[in-house]
């Protein structure tokens, strides 16, 4: 049974939005700090001296890949919004860029030097940083009804725009098939467990090599939510934003409730509460999103405006 009474497309792009935007304050405070003054509400200032409401590179690199898949699949054109974005402010809450992560940087940095978008992404192990999971939600909904076998290229594709290596790809692979398992109207437990056996075939189907795919071991041993909060970490590295979105949301009976556990495993507080926050607002639906916390996201009507145009093409 399809999810549309829940508006995915909506719930989605606005939970990632607002989550990031919760974030944004606190990037880079620890934990131990936010236990003793945890975030429960939209904040201002902070790390970035931003005003509530702000949102950062997560939301706009979303944004633009959004905009792109409004005329249809086409890396290169995502990769040019990215370079919109980075060197024309296109997509940013306030007219500036003042988050980037470094990979996605250089990358971008290669494309405006004309290396083409498949070329641009590093590929070290060491280039897995959350940047191209923070962005990879409306993939989910492009590819969703389209078969899962094909679903692997795109995403790595996209993904690869600036983060080039396996790991990077498997990852926003796998939050892909979570997130489209949401659209369907699955439960989080159920999303959990579908995308787990999805997630193993496609590692065969695509031959991933086992000790890449060890990488994900945590979350297909199928106990990630059984995990205590002091093993789950909120660094910017890829697979601890995959884990710490996947616990969040497994132990949350709402999106207040996800975002704000998100946003307090505090380090890289914006893009985990984003990553959280996407797969939240389908889950519990756009309606489930608070409207006090909605109505201070800056320019909301560009956003809500856009979401319209890619729910004409990709909401049903
Ligand atoms: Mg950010």
């Amino acid at each position: 049974m399809e999810n549309e009474e829940q508006n995915p497309v909506r719930g989605g792009i606005l939970g990632l939005v607002v989550g990031d935007a919760l974030g944004v304050p606190v990037e880079s405070v620890s934990r131990e700090a936010l236990r003793r003054e945890p975030v429960t509400g939209m904040r201002g200032y902070g790390t970035y001296h931003q005003p509530p409401g702000t949102w950062s590179d997560d939301s706009s690199l979303t944004l633009c890949t959004a905009d792109a898949l409004c005329e249809g699949y086409a890396p290169e054109r995502i990769a040019r919004r990215f370079v919109d974005w980075l060197y024309g402010n296109a997509w940013t809450a306030h007219g500036d860029v003042f988050d980037v992560g470094i990979t996605s940087a250089e990358a971008i940095g290669r494309l405006q030097h004309g290396v083409p978008h498949h070329r641009a992404g590093a590929s070290g192990e060491f280039s897995n940083g959350n940047g191209s999971l923070m962005r990879i939600l409306p993939m989910a909904f492009y590819l969703r009804h389209n078969d899962r076998a094909g679903w692997f290229e795109p995403v790595r594709e996209v993904s690869a725009i600036t983060h080039a290596h396996l790991r990077s790809a498997l990852a926003c692979l796998y939050y892909v098939h979570f997130a489209a398992h949401l659209c369907a109207g699955a439960a989080p437990e159920a999303a959990y467990r579908r995308s787990n056996e999805d997630f193993q075939a496609a590692l065969r189907r695509h031959d991933i090599p086992g000790d890449e795919a060890a990488h994900f071991s945590r979350i297909l041993d199928g106990g990630i939510d059984r995990l205590a909060e002091h093993d789950i970490s909120s660094t910017g590295y890829v697979i601890h934003t995959l884990e710490a979105s996947l616990w969040c949301l497994l132990h949350a009976t709402s999106y207040r409730e996800t975002v704000l556990r998100a946003v307090n495993l505090g380090h890289d507080a914006d893009s985990t509460a984003a990553v959280a926050g996407g797969l939240a607002g389908i889950a519990f639906g756009h309606r489930d999103i608070p409207e006090e916390w909605l109505a201070q996201i800056a320019g909301l009507d560009r956003i809500e405006a856009l979401i319209a145009r890619f729910g004409e093409k990709y909401g049903g």
